[in-house]
């Protein structure tokens, strides 16, 4: 039989100015798996920090033979920061966590339970978002059911990057190498047996959240624009429509002028059209945009990310 407790597991955790929170961490993700009976490696990602939160993590790496770190050669973004700790982790499942304490490592033995059952995507289904605003909790509704209404594929709602990935599951997603990366679509999009553990999601515990509500809407966008290309054949809806609007209006005012003459000149009504017209055309041309950007910067090619410096675990392969 297959020996489990052979496997290696590798956890992956994003890292970016997070000093305040690390060691808080640190020591719950290492009670978590002690409960587990896979060997482990933790993956830091250091994305650019600038709090010393670097050091610490290397520092980290003296004590604990598990812990690898990547350090990137600035701050690229939480989505890039996961994708270069993919790329590194060596692990027959990988797990990632936020380094903010709002995914519970606790969690982890249920994650390589249902791995265990045969899935290749368990993610984390947030039931409860403590600590955040109604306004950042309506949005994100929001944001899901008008993703779903476009994408292809359907994106899970309310899953975060909390969650498990199988090896294969991993290599499809390496292979997904697009500069615009909406990690829960890409996710979603290599498709295989998934499995949803619902769990309430906690205020961070320390430091402060990167986000706010512009950056909340770049993801929206992203999200969208790269799921679904119906933006672009609405903006030809929304023309058709207009232009036959207008067809049919000036029916009726040749029919009205024939039958009653134009005694009032419709400057007004002019105007209105006018000022509609142009921003309708500035929104889709604005959509066009959007797109095009997006397919100059896939056209560039680059890749996604550089190393300043890779500290590989001390525990090694075999260990
Ligand atoms: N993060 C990162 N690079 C960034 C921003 C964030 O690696 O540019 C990490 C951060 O350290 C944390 C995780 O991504 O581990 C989630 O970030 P944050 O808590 O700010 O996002 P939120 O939970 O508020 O959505
Ligand atoms: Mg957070």
């Amino acid at each position: 039989m297959h020996d489990t407790a052979g496997d290696l597991v590798s956890v992956v955790v994003p890292v970016y100015n997070e000093l305040a929170v690390l060691p808080a961490f640190y020591q719950r993700l290492d009670s978590a798996l002690a409960e587990i009976a896979e060997r482990a490696e933790i993956l830091f990602v250091d994305d650019g920090s600038s709090d010393g939160g670097g050091a610490w993590l290397l520092a980290l790496r003296e004590r604990d033979p598990r812990v690898t770190v990547l350090e990137l050669s600035r701050n690229y973004g939480k989505e890039v920061a996961v994708s270069a700790g993919l790329d590194h982790a060596a692990g027959d499942a990988v797990v990632l966590v936020d380094a903010d304490l709002q995914d519970p490592p606790e969690m982890l033995p249920q994650f390589i339970a249902a791995w265990r059952e045969g899935y290749d995507v368990v993610y984390g289904q947030r039931l409860s978002r403590a600590g955040e605003s109604w306004l950042k909790v309506q949005s994100a509704r929001l944001f899901y059911r008008v993703i779903n209404r476009l994408s292809d594929v359907p994106i899970p709602r309310d899953a975060g990057d909390f969650r498990l990935l199988s090896r294969r599951a991993v290599d499809a997603v390496a292979e997904l190498r697009e500069s615009h990366r909406y990690m829960t679509g890409l996710f979603a999009w290599v498709g295989f047996p998934s499995k949803a553990l619902p769990y309430a999601r906690q205020p961070r515990q320390a430091g402060r959240s990167k986000w706010n509500y512009w950056r909340l809407w770049t993801l929206a966008l992203e999200g969208i624009t790269s799921f679904s290309a119906v933006p672009l054949k609405l903006a030809t809806g929304l023309g058709v429509l207009t232009a036959g609007a207008a067809l049919l209006y000036g029916l009726f005012m040749l029919v009205r002028t024939l039958l009653f003459g134009n005694p009032v000149p419709g400057y007004p009504s002019l105007i209105v059209v006018m000022l509609f017209l142009g921003g309708v055309q500035l929104i889709c041309l604005g959509i066009i945009g959007e797109y095009l950007g997006r397919t100059y910067d896939e056209t560039k090619r680059r890749p996604l990310y550089f190393l300043r410096g890779l500290h590989p675990r001390r525990g090694g392969p075999g260990a």
